[in-house]
């Protein structure tokens, strides 16, 4: 009997339901395709569990996620919540999943789709051939350190500090020599080494690793250099590691090199293969309920699930190419289309790509 993998899905708030619908009708074409079996089950997440159980974390989606294999989320987050206190906003139910799950790194990869080079901002010719993955530290660093206001003799300070310690970057390193290992088996480590203590110890720790894995090129980038190449040589990287502030803005710099947050996949990773993943946008308030959004980057998010999780390559690449072929053949949502009047809909997006993925 096929391995049975637990996949826990909460669709969330605004388009969140309706892309991640689009997302397991891919889920359930790989079962047919390559004989994989899933078992899903859906949880209240965000808003809607706010309004239905009154915390947008609820134990019993908690303990679903804990259960299973790997997670799929929406999105969560609307109006209607934007004025609760804090416990009760749905962006409270995102933190506190992150840290009861474990998951201390985020994924998010960036590769250009030839048609739709003509989306972004930069020169299609400095794009040509971009693929990379950042991987950022999501659980030390500045934004948990210690932080606070004194009095001094120039009037009042406020001080935030940045601290990691060995194990907090192994972990995180690792993590990211491994995924290079998986794909073109280079790795961009990025930090502040020239100025900061913790970059200094980021470096050493880094260092001392890397013998262990031979068949990964390393390079050292300082965060202000990395941030310049990112628009100067994007093709050049493949996978840059770095800690959880440069990470924050390094990777949103790469993710409007492709021009659209519709397209956007991203992971969050805890200690062995358990993964969540979800699309890189929010609940998009404005269209939801419209039937129009795209759900690309939650599909290409199931693409990353199979790869980081699963180990199911040859399936990944499955979708990640029948994505290519619908765009190629010129279908787009509208987020993506240049004449609008021509865009077609969410599901229709989704059909396309789930008869691109062949028999
Ligand atoms: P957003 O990503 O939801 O939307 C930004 C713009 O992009 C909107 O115009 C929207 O229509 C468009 N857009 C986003 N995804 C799209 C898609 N798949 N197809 C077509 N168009 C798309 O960001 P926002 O408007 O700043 O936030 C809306 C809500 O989402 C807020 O409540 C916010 O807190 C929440 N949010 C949640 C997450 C998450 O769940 N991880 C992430 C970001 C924002």
């Amino acid at each position: 009997m096929a391995d049975v993998k637990k996949i826990a899905v909460l669709g969330g708030d605004g388009i969140g339901p309706e892309v991640v619908g689009e997302a397991l009708k891919v889920l359930k074409k790989t079962e047919e395709l390559f004989g994989y079996q899933f078992e899903t089950e859906h949880g209240l997440f965000g808003g809607i569990a706010i309004d239905e159980k009154g915390t947008p974390l609820p134990q019993e989606t908690l303990e679903i996620c804990q259960k299973a294999d790997a997670v799929l989320l929406g999105a969560v987050g609307g109006p209607k919540w934007d004025n609760n206190s804090k416990e009760l906003r749905p962006e409270t139910g995102l933190l506190g999943i992150r840290k009861a799950l474990g998951l201390f790194s985020n994924i998010r990869p960036a590769n250009v789709f030839d048609c739709l080079k003509e989306a972004s901002t930069l020169k299609p010719e400095v794009l040509e051939g971009t693929d990379l993955i950042v991987v950022r530290e999501l659980t030390g660093g500045i934004y948990f350190g210690e932080k606070f206001r004194r009095e001094t003799a120039n009037g009042e300070e406020a001080v935030d500090t940045c601290a990691y310690n060995v194990q907090e970057v192994e972990r995180i390193v690792r993590q990211a020599f491994e995924i290079a290992q998986t794909r073109r088996k280079k790795l961009a480590s990025v930090d502040k080494a020239n100025v900061l203590e913790t970059s200094r110890l980021w470096r050493e720790v880094v260092n001392r690793i890397a013998p262990e894995y031979p068949d990964v090129e390393l390079e050292h980038v300082l965060v202000d250099n990395c941030a310049m190449q990112l628009l100067r040589r994007p093709s050049s990287f493949d996978v840059i590691v770095t800690e959880n502030m440069f990470g924050d803005i390094l990777s949103d710099e790469a993710a409007m090199l492709t021009g659209s947050i519709g397209m956007l996949s991203s992971a969050s990773l805890g200690e062995g293969s358990f993964g969540l993943y979800e699309p890189v946008h929010g609940s998009a308030p404005d269209i939801a309920g419209q039937g129009i959004s795209n759900p690309i980057a939650t599909i290409l998010s199931v693409a990353l699930m199979f790869r980081l999780t699963f180990g199911y390559h040859e399936a990944a690449q499955r979708i990640e190419d029948a994505v290519k072929s619908v765009l190629d053949a010129g279908h787009r949502t509208g987020d993506i289309a240049v004449d609008k009047s021509k865009a077609i809909g969410t599901s229709a997006m989704g059909d396309l790509i789930v008869a691109a993925m062949g028999n």
